[in-house]
């Protein structure tokens, strides 16, 4: 499985397939750290909650109203802070085990990681100051 990240700084779509533990992807055109966001499912979840950054995991499904608002917010999070987080949507209605695993009850529902750890949780939608300092603070940890 394979992701296309485009290049903040240079417009570059790059296809990413792995990244080794520890790193973030970054541009073969120019170097930058890419915006990571990208799918993840059941299959692939254990390696998606991986990563040298924070990792936020996004419950959604296409039909959830609220999702819709979350969406975009996660996306100028990633556009905005390129190698310093992981975003990774998971559509629960194609992949029923993982939200399971967790006890998700509703959705939108964010579950954040570090070193593969749980560490955070929030429930509905959240507007993206209080997000981007969610996400500060997990950095914090190290
Ligand atoms: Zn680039």
């Amino acid at each position: 499985m394979s992701d296309i990240l485009t290049c903040a700084k240079c417009d570059a779509k790059n296809r990413v397939t792995t990244t080794p533990a520890g790193q973030v992807p970054v541009c073969a055109r120019c170097g930058s750290p890419l915006p990571w966001l990208h799918d993840g499912t059941d299959a692939t979840f254990d390696s998606d909650i991986q990563a040298g950054v924070p990792v936020i995991v996004d419950f959604w499904a296409e039909w959830c109203g609220p999702c819709r608002i979350m969406g975009p917010i996660l996306e100028q999070i990633a556009q905005e802070m390129p190698g310093k987080v992981r975003i990774v949507k998971v559509n629960v209605d194609e992949n029923p085990r993982t939200p399971a695993l967790f006890g998700v009850q509703g959705i939108p529902t964010l579950v954040m990681f570090r070193g593969g750890e749980q560490v955070d949780e929030i429930v509905g939608v959240v507007q993206k100051p209080l997000l981007v300092e969610r996400i500060k603070h997990l950095q914090a940890l190290g």
